[in-house]
């Protein structure tokens, strides 16, 4: 019987192992910025029965990874290894046998190379429920409770995505959405859609509309549950598992790529899959004929379906994002700072959420009102990451090569509308994009007043709010200049 008592906790390098991924896990999940913040600090103690330990060296952030990260840890340790029934995440300091973390991100605990895991792989495909009312543990493989279709906002860059995984849950294996295959860069949601259309389904069976069973797993995993089964010839037992499913969700299928024997199998599944009427939803980073390395006959069946994809957020999209955030964590934040963030923060919705999730953070801890100083403040070490050294003579080079007008013009009297909007743009992004004052600003545009420039930014402030093709234009130029493309 194991008791409480530390002596009885045990830690073994498998565990360090099954630590290492779930922290990996961790800050792909929630990004960098948040991790760092919060996760990076937690010690693995070791586990007691059913239960993990895992300690933090202040209360408040014991408390505040409990509340906002507890369910996540939990899962995703129950995913990593069965066994694990409850996280307990606790104020001590690293005494554990299995520290070591808080010195980078837990190099030290680096995964070992593929080895058989030391539990049944948590598939089991019957329907009925498990003993403690809990459901399937195939759906437990670690659905984030957030990540449902009303977690979900929606814009023009990702409506259509949406539509699709909607209509996947609502009717899955309808003619024309199987397989649906999402795709899109980092962070734009494509894992939250799969999650949702599987808590969808979930709802679904408990209303007993009709009974499906869902099987979601990242690429990796897949990969890993194949091998597995290859090393202790229960290959068999793999395929059928896989193959009774009523549903497949494969997440971030890229990984296949150059793993050949892996591929293999999942053409080999998804074709049974499909030849049985079951749907498949599969994600990547690129589209079905831009992944290379794909087997041809894969890339083609991937493609016979729906194939969607998730674009990059637009400002607007941005905004709604953050309200939606915001509100939910029931803080106030001011218009000026949700654009402020929107306009800064534009690679990807993970990176917007980690941002906002810090301020709201700072918020809660010292009882402060969100405002544009304090968020300038609590977030000055990630805006200069994100502020690459974008030169004004940059801009003034792109904007003239993208409207098509002389360099010369950027600096000289002319006020023709073709002359003038495009150096009102490049204005607009010198302030948006550097630290300069408008003086200097004005300075570098011929020697124009610095009203002229806030007159300039001001204008096409407007003009983005009014007219779509043009605000999309500057967007369009921003990401050229801030990603380096320039
Ligand atoms: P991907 O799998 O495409 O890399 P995720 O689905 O993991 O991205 O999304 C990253 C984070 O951003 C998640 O926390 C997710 O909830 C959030 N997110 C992405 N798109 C949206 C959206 N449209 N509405 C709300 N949250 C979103
Ligand atoms: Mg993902």
């Amino acid at each position: 019987m194991p008791t409480t008592m530390e002596q009885d906790i045990v830690a073994t390098p498998q565990l360090a192992a099954q630590w290492a991924r779930v922290r990996g896990r961790l800050q792909q999940e929630f990004g960098e910025v948040e991790y760092r913040s919060w996760l990076r600090q937690m010690t693995l103690v070791g586990l007691d029965g059913d239960e993990i330990t895992v300690h933090l060296p202040t209360r408040f952030l014991r408390d505040w990874v409990r509340s906002r990260y507890g369910d996540r840890i939990n899962s995703l340790w129950h995913a990593e290894n069965p066994a694990v029934r409850r996280v307990d995440i606790r104020f001590g300091q690293a005494t554990g046998p299995i520290s070591g973390a808080q010195d980078g991100l837990g190099e030290s605990l680096a995964p070992p190379p593929i080895a058989p895991p030391p539990m049944a792989p948590p598939l089991p495909v019957g329907r009925g429920r498990e003993r403690n009312g809990e459901p399937r543990s195939e759906l437990n493989a670690a659905l984030d409770p957030r990540f449902t279709f009303d977690g979900f906002v929606v814009g023009k860059p990702n409506e259509f995505a949406y539509a699709c995984a909607r209509r996947v849950a609502e009717k899955p294996s309808s003619a024309g959405f199987n397989p649906l295959f999402l795709y899109g860069g980092v962070g734009l949601g494509k894992t939250h859609l799969m999650h949702a259309i599987a808590w969808e389904l979930r709802n679904h069976e408990a209303g007993g509309a009709y009974p499906v069973t869902v099987a979601y797993m990242s690429a990796e995993k897949f990969m890993y549950r194949f091998i597995t089964a290859l090393r202790s010839q229960s290959t068999m037992e793999f395929k059928e598992q896989h193959r009774s499913v009523d549903v497949l969700m494969v997440d971030d299928l890229q990984f296949l790529i150059g793993k050949d024997n892996t591929q293999e199998e999942f053409f080999h599944t998804f074709n049974a899959l499909v030849d049985a009427g079951k749907q498949i939803v599969v994600s990547a980073d690129k589209s079905p004929s831009d992944l290379s390395g794909l087997e041809d006959r894969l890339r083609t069946r991937l493609s016979c379906g729906m194939v969607a994809d998730l674009h990059a957020t637009t400002f607007e999209l941005r905004i709604s994002i953050l309200a939606a955030k915001a509100q939910i964590a029931g803080v106030p934040v001011p218009e000026k700072v949700m654009e402020f963030l929107a306009h800064k923060i534009t690679s990807n919705v993970r990176e917007l959420e980690g941002a906002l999730n810090r301020l709201l953070a700072q918020a809660n801890l010292f009882g402060r009102p969100v405002t544009l100083e304090a968020t300038q403040e609590v977030l000055h070490d990630i805006l200069k990451a994100y502020e690459r050294r974008v030169s004004i003579d940059e801009i003034q080079r792109k904007v003239a090569e993208h409207y098509n007008m002389r360099l010369t013009d950027m600096f000289s009297a002319r006020r023709a509308r073709n002359v003038a909007r495009p150096r009102q743009v490049a204005m607009y992004l010198a302030k948006q994009l550097t630290s300069r004052s408008l003086p200097e600003i004005g300075r570098k545009f011929g020697n124009r007043d610095h009203t002229t420039v806030m007159h300039a930014v001001s204008r096409v402030g407007q003009l983005i709010e009014v007219d779509p093709a043009f605000a999309e234009d500057v967007e369009l130029l921003r990401r050229m200049l801030e990603g380096g493309m320039a």
